[in-house]
């Protein structure tokens, strides 16, 4: 079973949209590219490990950039045969550039330890696909451990609340009449999902709460599943539709150069946009009132990477799938 669906999860890095998808997004992008390039005594003469390395977008830059003296580029998906081609067409040295096609649990390595394990691995509400499990692997397995760096390496959720009746009546009202039919039916489904969409900065009417953090160094898959409580401040009296998550990603430790990057509301969208879950009603709130609860994510049972959110908070216990 846990096959059958890994094998689904995998086919989807096979095709090039979803990398194009992914090069496009300059923040994410840019921001791997910026931590490399401003970081070359940290990169120069070590072993890196890229963890998915999808078209190779990242070993080759620690290649050409970091001067690193040696990148292993292990990929599951197919892609990795064209990342292999594609490291030929920039001429990149063969014997400093290894490509391992399998998954990051199962391969053999060239070399016991490296210096440095660099990946893209974040899902939408930073957590979904749960590839962070084989990032913890690469770090217990491979990872020297007196100096051995994780890029990016720290991370965090927040959550806020927000109104938009255009976002409730696109997403939610739509189903009460399609064509002069009632699908309600649906209705259901969409309160009962996390949802992945743009959220403009102007409809966030509370202030942001961390409800989780994240040491790459330190966490283990228990960090999966988490509970923890929020209180939000209204900023704005009226209604909120529902809340919306966002997260926040940091290269810091040991480096020379940090850099950061939000896919905040308030901050340039990125491919993963916000995490939208909303509620069945609108709720009434007055400006300075705090909204308390608490979010609990678990790991689904049965799908492998998915998520279940329980949101707790007006007297009211909301549940959502991510799958
Ligand atoms: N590093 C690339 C691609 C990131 S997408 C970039 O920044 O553009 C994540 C990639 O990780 C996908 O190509 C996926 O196939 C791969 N991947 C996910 N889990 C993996 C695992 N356990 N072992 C090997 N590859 C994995």
């Amino acid at each position: 079973q846990d096959d059958v669906q890994d094998e689904g999860y995998f086919a989807t890095y096979n095709h090039y949209d979803i990398h194009k998808e992914m090069l496009q997004d300059t923040v994410r992008t840019e921001s791997y590219l910026e931590c490399i390039k401003s970081n070359v005594d940290v990169f120069r003469n070590k072993v890196v490990l890229d963890v998915g390395c999808g078209t190779g977008i990242l070993s080759m830059a620690c290649l050409k950039y970091g001067q690193a003296k040696m990148v292993i580029a292990v990929d599951m998906s197919d892609m990795i045969y064209d990342a292999m081609a594609i490291a030929k067409e920039n001429n990149m040295d063969e014997s400093k550039l290894v490509f391992i096609h399998g998954r990051i649990e199962d391969v053999t390595l060239p070399v016991e330890k490296v210096d440095i394990i660099i990946s893209e691995w974040m899902g939408y509400f930073l957590l979904f696909e749960c590839m962070l499990e084989s990032i913890i692997f690469a770090r217990n397995q491979y990872l020297d451990k007196e100096n051995g760096l994780v890029l990016p390496d720290d991370f965090s959720i927040n959550m806020s609340a927000f109104h938009s009746d255009r976002l409730y009546h696109e997403h939610v009202d739509y189903w009460s009449n399609v064509y002069g039919f009632e699908m309600n039916t649906i209705t259901k489904n969409i309160l009962a999902d996390g949802h992945v969409m743009i959220v403009p900065a102007e409809d966030i009417v509370t202030s942001d709460c961390c409800i989780k953090n994240l040491d790459v160094y330190t966490c283990s898959n228990d960090d999966i599943g988490f509970t923890h409580p929020f209180t939000l401040q209204v900023l704005k009296s009226g209604s909120i539709s529902g809340f919306v998550c966002h997260f926040d990603v940091n290269f810091s430790k040991n480096l020379i150069e940090k850099v950061h990057f939000s896919t905040s509301p308030r901050s340039p969208s990125t491919h993963w946009k916000q995490t939208v879950f909303f509620l069945p009603r609108l709720y009434s709130v007055q400006e300075g009132e705090d909204i308390q609860g608490k979010l609990v994510c678990q790991r689904h049972p049965h799908e492998k990477r998915g998520l279940i959110i329980h949101i707790h908070v007006f007297d009211s216990k909301f549940k959502f799938y991510l799958e």
